[in-house]
């Protein structure tokens, strides 16, 4: 008699981690810096450049991540939003992405799912498995999904976030708890493991990687005499935790590793506000506005984070003063002129690219998406205070992010010649090694051979 043992099922495990450049990473591994990771990356697999989306946010690329979609779909622009008939802003959530998950997806197809820590997942949807939230919530009552993970979590001293505000009193004691934050996210997905052990995707993430680049970025490349040996300490944390996972994996399992974006020095703060009011387009009833509720009724133009312009349009804003038969020539005019402006310190172009919106994205929420959107160029992060008196300013932030550096790996398996990979080509590729279809309205292909 002849006994066929049963292969171990396919299951895909992805550790993402926020923002970590492609070019950083070969930088690190030719100095032997992360010689763990340099191990998997470079010698076993697949290890791509990546594009992130447009505007360059966690929020929106981890949304276009979890969705497969654009955001014309997904209905997620930025960090901030605001409702136009109020003028109100607000933090979109989870809640407001409009369109299924890849975990959604995935539990519909009977497959177990673990997903922990990826931006925007707050308030946990219900999935075949676990899901705990990322940094929207800070409360565990409300990051996890079912109930009953809340407790083991807590005496795990599971940290979902670290406060960026600490970095600016004390920058030891921030890595000092990035570090500690991305240890005890190990202990939880062992922890899951074990709990789960049926499990047939599995998502790890680490956002203390982009928290640690924001503030640490320019004393990595100077080699600053304190703090680069804290950013390498840092990341060698992350080195081994990666390794320590990866080992434990179960067979036949596909080990996936991305980032959603890059990371530059900052070279300035630009506020496009400003820009607006020097132009005479925007204007406030007030010399200390709080809220777009304070724009006076000759305002034209707004804008928010980052690099997003909104015509202050009769009908659709609450105090609208631009009649829609001149929506188009206000769109055009900042088409032209926002390529104009410059950094007054360097004569240097601060903007790189501007769109119409329905040149960047497609799908039905096209129409939530700001009028005209600018990408800027590497060093300049677009802010958009409402009070704010100049237009360049420099703070403790010293790190942003980029668009054309995010990366894939893809364990021990070669990937289609496609050039650029996307991040929505990431959710595509999951799925289908997973064997399950794909929903028709998904972007992207996926990258399997
Ligand atoms: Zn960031």
């Amino acid at each position: 008699m002849f006994f066929k043992k049963k292969a171990p099922k396919k299951r895909v495990f992805v550790l993402s981690l926020d923002g970590v450049p492609y070019t950083l990473l070969q930088r690190a591994f030719a100095e032997g810096k992360l010689p763990n990771l340099q191990r998997l990356f470079a010698q076993n697999g697949t290890f791509r450049q990546m594009h992130s989306v447009i505007p360059t946010i966690s929020s929106v690329a981890w949304s276009t991540f979890q969705t497969g979609r654009n955001p014309g779909k997904h209905g997620i622009f930025g960090f901030v939003d605001r409702d136009p008939h109020t003028l109100k802003m607000y933090i979109p959530t989870g809640a407001h992405i409009r369109t299924n998950t890849l975990w959604e997806v995935l539990s519909q197809a009977g497959k177990q799912v673990v997903v922990m820590n990826v931006p925007n997942t707050t308030p946990p949807r219900k999935v075949n498995g676990v899901l705990v939230a990322g940094f929207l919530s800070m409360k565990l009552e409300k990051a996890v999904y079912p109930d009953r993970y809340v407790a083991p979590l807590r005496n795990l001293g599971y940290v979902i976030d670290v406060n960026p505000m600490l970095a600016q009193k004390d920058l030891h004691g921030f890595v000092d708890r990035l570090m500690e934050a991305v240890r005890k996210r190990k202990e939880a997905t062992f922890y899951f493991m074990k709990e789960l052990p049926q499990w047939d995707f599995f998502m790890v993430h680490i956002m203390e990687t982009d928290r640690i680049m924001h503030f640490l970025w320019a004393q990595m490349e100077d080699q600053d005499p304190e703090f680069a040996p804290r950013f390498w300490e840092f990341f060698r944390v992350v080195d081994e935790t990666v390794a320590e996972i990866h080992e434990a994996l179960p067979e036949n399992t596909l080990f996936l590793s991305l980032s959603d974006h890059g990371f530059t020095r900052v070279k300035a703060e630009v506020n496009t506000n400003y820009w607006l009011r020097e132009k005479g387009y925007l204007k406030f009833k007030t010399d200390q506005p709080r809220d777009l509720v304070d724009m006076d009724s000759t305002a034209r133009v707004y804008s928010l984070i980052p690099g997003r312009f909104y015509i202050n349009l009769l009908g659709r804003e609450a105090a609208g003063s631009v009649v829609p038969e001149e929506y188009e020539a206000w769109r055009d005019r900042l088409l032209e002129e926002i390529p104009e402006i410059q950094d007054p310190e360097t004569g240097q172009s601060v903007i790189q690219k501007v769109w119409k919106r329905e040149d960047l994205y497609w799908g039905p929420l096209v129409k939530q998406a700001a009028d005209v959107i600018a990408h800027p160029v590497d060093g300049y992060d677009l802010k958009a205070q409402l009070a704010g008196d100049r237009l360049i300013q420099h703070t403790h932030i010293n790190g942003m992010h980029t668009y054309d550096d995010a990366y894939l790996f893809v364990e021990n398996t070669p990937l289609r010649d496609k050039q650029p990979i996307y991040l929505y080509d990431v959710t595509q590729t999951i799925l289908q090694a997973l064997g399950v279809a794909a929903p028709e309205d998904m972007d992207g292909e996926s990258l399997l051979l």
